[in-house]
């Protein structure tokens, strides 16, 4: 199947891949305002000879590269965005830092946008060697989980129909050189809800001649914390946050309402259902319990990440053949993470998964971790993204389609 030193490829232009990563580290954009990044990764698609397609999802940018010969489709995501933080002075990045205060590439969205563009030149000048079209998503707004669902919106699945797709993130906690995925849940699905308790206002002084929906909220957030402690199985990750809790103004006024904003973290559909179902139910027998009344909004968010057993497969294959097979080793933090992740969407529609690439240079000694003002990469690492990325598609679509 193989047609090309794919490796030695992504060396010859690793230059370049830390060129376009430092550059868009100076200039971060944050969710919905990437409209630089965007336009240097559509630039860089025409260039290459790439049918490409800008405003797909707001900010994203989808390029459609077609090999020599009819055959499948496979989608390549990237994420543009950069998070609202203010980067911290490190050695490591010395010369390249954030330029705009309060915005920084901390989850490593840069060198997922470098490393697309990257393997988008290496497939473009071996379009001969494939079979099938290739089609490169640049999304918009991952960390707000809503660039996906917008291109999705826009026509992104129903334009091109992949049969795969295949995603890269960095990890900080795994050593330069090396890549992982492994089968299943790997990011939770994250809904929302809001309860407001409503009560009846009266001075601190005279509890008894009103209804109190401070105590009864302080209640609230201790029951919910049982649905995931009594009801859901203890080998199976659930998280109910509580993450603002609102009421009142002065010390000496029992105010009239309480609100709750939570966020909810599933990986299994049934447990996802079920706290959606009892979440209500406690609020409402608390509230009562308390003579208030509750109004409770509860919101469906990102599906969990659910990696396709044979693409990760896959992954595991492209990646041994080109960087061999001590390359594939899982990260510090292996397993699920309670985390979003809006690939989410793509994967509830196309088998695929994510992968992740190791960005920690073995001989750091602090972590630096991701969405920290620390977080900091081993650009060494980066053409081994391009080489997997290119791989991962090459084998997918030189693969014999199944009878
Ligand atoms: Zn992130
Ligand atoms: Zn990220």
């Amino acid at each position: 199947m193989n047609t090309f030193d794919i490796a030695n490829e992504a060396n010859t232009i690793h230059a370049r891949t830390i060129a376009d990563r430092r550059d868009i580290h100076r200039h971060p954009e944050i969710a919905f305002q990437e409209h630089r990044t965007a336009g240097i990764v559509a630039d860089r698609l025409r260039e290459l000879g790439i049918e490409t397609r800008t405003g797909i999802g707001q900010t994203g940018v989808v390029g459609i590269l077609h090999g020599s010969r009819a055959g499948r489709t496979v989608l390549l995501r990237a994420d543009m965005d950069a998070l609202p933080l203010m980067e911290a002075e490190t050695e490591i990045t010395e010369g390249f830092r954030s330029e705009v205060p309060g915005q920084m590439h901390a989850c490593g969205h840069d060198a997922h946008t470098a490393i697309l563009m990257s393997s988008a030149e290496l497939l473009a000048s071996h379009r001969t060697d494939f079979a099938g079209t290739v089609i490169f998503m640049f999304q918009p707004a991952e960390e707000i989980v809503a660039g996906a669902p917008q291109m999705i919106a826009d026509g992104l699945l129903d334009d091109y129909r992949p049969d795969g797709a295949y995603a890269l993130h960095i990890a900080h906690d795994l050593a330069t050189g090396h890549l992982y995925s492994a089968p299943g849940p790997t990011a939770a699905a994250s809904d929302r809800f809001t309860v407001t308790l409503h009560g009846k206002g009266i001075h601190a002084a005279w509890p008894h001649l009103g209804i109190d929906p401070v105590v009864a909220g302080a209640h609230l957030v201790t029951a919910l914390q049982t649905l995931v402690s009594r009801e859901v199985a203890p080998g199976d990750p659930a998280v109910i946050t509580v993450g603002r809790l609102e009421a009142g103004q002065v010390a000496n006024i029992i105010p009239e309402t309480a609100t709750l904003y939570a966020t909810v973290r599933t990986f299994r559909p049934s447990t996802r259902d079920h706290l959606e179902r009892r979440v209500p139910e406690i609020a409402h027998g608390i509230a009562s319990a308390f003579r208030c009344t509750a109004t409770v909004d509860y919101e469906r968010g990102t599906p969990p990440v659910v990696n396709d057993a044979d693409a990760v497969e896959l992954v595991r294959e492209a990646v041994s053949s080109v960087l061999g097979e001590d390359a594939w080793a899982p990260p510090v933090s292996d397993g699920p993470t309670m985390g979003a992740e809006d690939w989410a969407w793509i994967l509830e529609r196309v088998p695929g998964c994510m992968f992740v690439l190791g960005v920690r240079d073995p001989s750091w000694e602090t972590a630096r971790p991701i969405h920290s003002p620390r977080f900091a990469l081993d650009e060494r690492a980066l053409p081994y993204g391009v080489a997997a990325m290119t791989a991962v598609a090459l084998r997918f679509l030189n693969q014999a389609p199944e009878a």
